[in-house]
This record gives C-alpha cells, structure tokens and sequence, in this order.
C-alpha cells in the first residue's frame, strides 16, 4: 500500500510518521511517501492533505497540479483524509476568509466551513472527544488555529463535535477532521483511514473486473 501526503507547506512528517506507525500496527505492508509533484501520485491508494495554511497550500497545489491529480484520484474513489488546513482544502464552500483570499479549493466534500472557528483566545489547545467511528475510548484532538464545519449537506456527515461546532465529517471515500491527529501517538483515525484505502483498493480491483466481465 501507498499514502501520499501532500507536502507541500505544513505538518507533514508527523503525517508520515504517524502513517508508518499505524502501517506497523495493522501490519500493513507499505510506504508513505512525501509529495512535491503530481506524477507521485500516479499510483497511490490514498492521500493525506495536512494542517498548515490553507492559503498556501492551495496556491502551491494549485501551481503545481497536485490539485487538480487529487481532484481526479478522489473521483475514481480514491481514498483522501485532510486535517485542519486539509479540512478547508476539501470543502466546497469556503467563508468570507477563503472568498476574500481567493484560495483554492478542491472543493470535493459537501460541506461549509469557517477558517480560525475558535478565536484568537484558543488558538490553540487540547481535548478529549467521543469520536464513535474510532471506538469507545475518547480520541485526543489537538487544535490549533482550527476551523470548524458550519454546515453539511448530501451524503456528508458529522463524525465529531466540539461545543456545539462539527469538528469532523465523512463522505463516502472522504474524511476531514478539524484538529491534528498526527501529534499524539494515537493511530486510530490513521488506522481507519488505511482501511478505507484497503477497502476502496478492493472495491477499484472487483469494479474492474465486473466492467471486464459485464462486456
Ligand atoms: N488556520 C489555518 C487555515 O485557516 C489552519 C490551521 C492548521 O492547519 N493548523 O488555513
């Protein structure tokens, strides 16, 4: 199995780190890799956009059409997960913030979000959250600078929340999460993700052969 993380501006080797480990823990075979440039995304299983500056990394992925290969790879059902900035990246919607930058989107996931949704007091900070999808036990959720999702519509729905505020959703092969799991040795959420990409890799493999078979 291979997981690109877009690394273009951000957290990105914690990202790796913490893929390898939960590589190691599930006993997967397979490699994170560091993506600069959209041919290294020919043959990934799933993708990783990570917290940092939205802005940016919208610009640069933009520049350097990792945007629009992500666009592609999240079509054919590709597995994709973004946390925080990579949160923002996914979403069709966008605040005043996003309008007035004129940032980038990839705009995939049917959702509104609010860029720095907690304020300038708690630009950042730490918090247990019941985050059913990953099991009983509560998931450490770092926030830092964070947004938050204002709205979900379609097939997306919440995953986590936060006083009040929806901190985490899904989508069919999507996932998006407004804090940092990388930062704590806490794997779960990257161990759900992996079997998201095992599944999807062989949902893609089975859809091939029904297409060979159908004809
Ligand atoms: N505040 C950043 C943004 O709006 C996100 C912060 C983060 O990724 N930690 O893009």
């Amino acid at each position: 199995m291979k997981i690109g993380i877009i690394g273009l501006q951000g957290a990105v080797s914690e990202h790796l780190e913490a893929v390898r480990r939960a590589m190691r823990k599930l006993g997967v075979q397979g490699e994170a890799i560091w993506v600069r440039k959209p041919e290294q995304l020919e043959d990934v299983d799933g993708v990783i956009i990570p917290g940092g500056e939205s802005t940016t990394i919208g610009k640069l992925m933009q520049r350097t059409g990792t945007l629009e290969r992500v666009k592609q790879l999240a079509e054919s059902r590709v597995p994709i997960l973004g946390t925080c900035a990579g949160l923002i990246m996914l979403a069709k919607r966008g605040d005043e913030q996003v309008m007035r930058t004129g940032q980038p989107l990839l705009g995939l996931m049917n959702i509104a979000v609010v860029r720095n949704a907690f304020g300038r007091q708690r630009e950042s900070f730490e918090v247990d959250l019941d985050i059913p999808l990953l099991g009983e036990e509560p998931f450490r959720c770092v926030f830092i600078r964070a947004p938050a999702v204002k709205e979900v519509w379609g097939d997306a729905e919440a995953i986590a929340k936060f006083q009040g505020k929806i901190v985490g959703v899904r989508q069919q092969n999507l996932i998006a999460v407004a804090f940092h799991p990388e930062l704590t040795p806490d794997t779960r959420l990257h161990e759900h993700f992996l079997r998201m990409c095992q599944n999807a890799y062989g949902h893609r493999m089975s859809g091939g052969m029904h297409t060979i078979c159908d004809r």
